[in-house]
């Protein structure tokens, strides 16, 4: 192994144990909680990497990078991409194309733009992206808006509802938040029962999210390393 494989391998192993450390603490079962690698910024190498330590999920924040690496990785057919960023109705198609979940649908009109780019009989996994904050220009739906988010999901016939996803609010104790989230999944779940993902916690909030019941942890450097700066 090169260095930066061993020394990938160590943080990979290393946070796996936080998490099933945590999910005790709580007493949850580990195998619950999907690990996604957030692999944005990094390079095709870095999956292929990943891809050899046993990775199955990883996590890419841009339509037009997710696009490029997945194509990149076509041949590793055990990889389930997740997009987790703010998806523009143009790229619904694409985005579609090349990922197996979509974590960030937050708008009736994303949710109109995916169904219309599903070929016949197909089926994609969606998360509702909740905004925990009180600034509308972060991604998400509003709480307020979230029962009439979840329906039209539930009628879309090409999407199928798993969940809620959220990202918890810069510089406070991410706990709050993601204990709304929780009674916000409940929500949710009255819509779609069986929608119970919970996709919550990065880096340097995973334990808490946890705790709070997440399901679908999303986490980049704490596994990758810094990322490079933004091109
Ligand atoms: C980048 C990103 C992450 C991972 O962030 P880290 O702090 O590096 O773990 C998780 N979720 C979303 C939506 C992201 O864009």
């Amino acid at each position: 192994m090169t260095p930066e494989r061993t020394a990938l391998a160590e943080r990979l192993s290393a946070i796996d144990l936080r998490i099933a450390e945590a999910a005790r603490r709580n007493s949850r079962a580990p195998e619950e909680i999907t690990r996604i690698v957030v692999t944005k910024f990094h390079p095709a190498a870095l999956v292929r990497d990943l891809v050899a330590l046993g990775v199955s999920d990883v996590g890419e924040n841009r339509a037009q990078e997710l696009i490029a690496k997945e194509q990149e990785c076509r041949d590793l057919d055990t990889l389930n991409w997740h997009f987790i960023g703010q998806a523009q109705t143009n790229k619904a198609r694409v985005i579609r194309e090349a990922s197996g979940i979509v974590h960030s649908v937050d708008r009736i009109r994303l949710v109109t733009a995916l169904d219309r780019a599903a070929d016949e009989g197909e089926r994609l996994d969606v998360l509702i992206q909740i905004n925990l904050t009180k600034d509308p220009d972060r991604g998400g739906v509003a709480p307020d808006d979230l029962d009439a988010l979840s329906a039209a999901v539930a009628e879309a016939e090409s999407l199928r509802l798993r969940g809620v996803m959220a990202v918890a609010p810069l510089g406070e104790e991410p706990a709050p938040a993601f204990a709304q989230l929780a009674k916000l999944s409940e929500r949710v779940r009255t819509v779609v029962p069986d929608a119970a993902w919970i996709s919550a916690g990065m880096t340097g909030d995973f334990e808490e999210a946890i705790a709070h019941g997440a399901t679908h942890l999303r986490i980049g450097s704490a596994i990758t390393g810094p990322r490079p700066i933004q091109g």
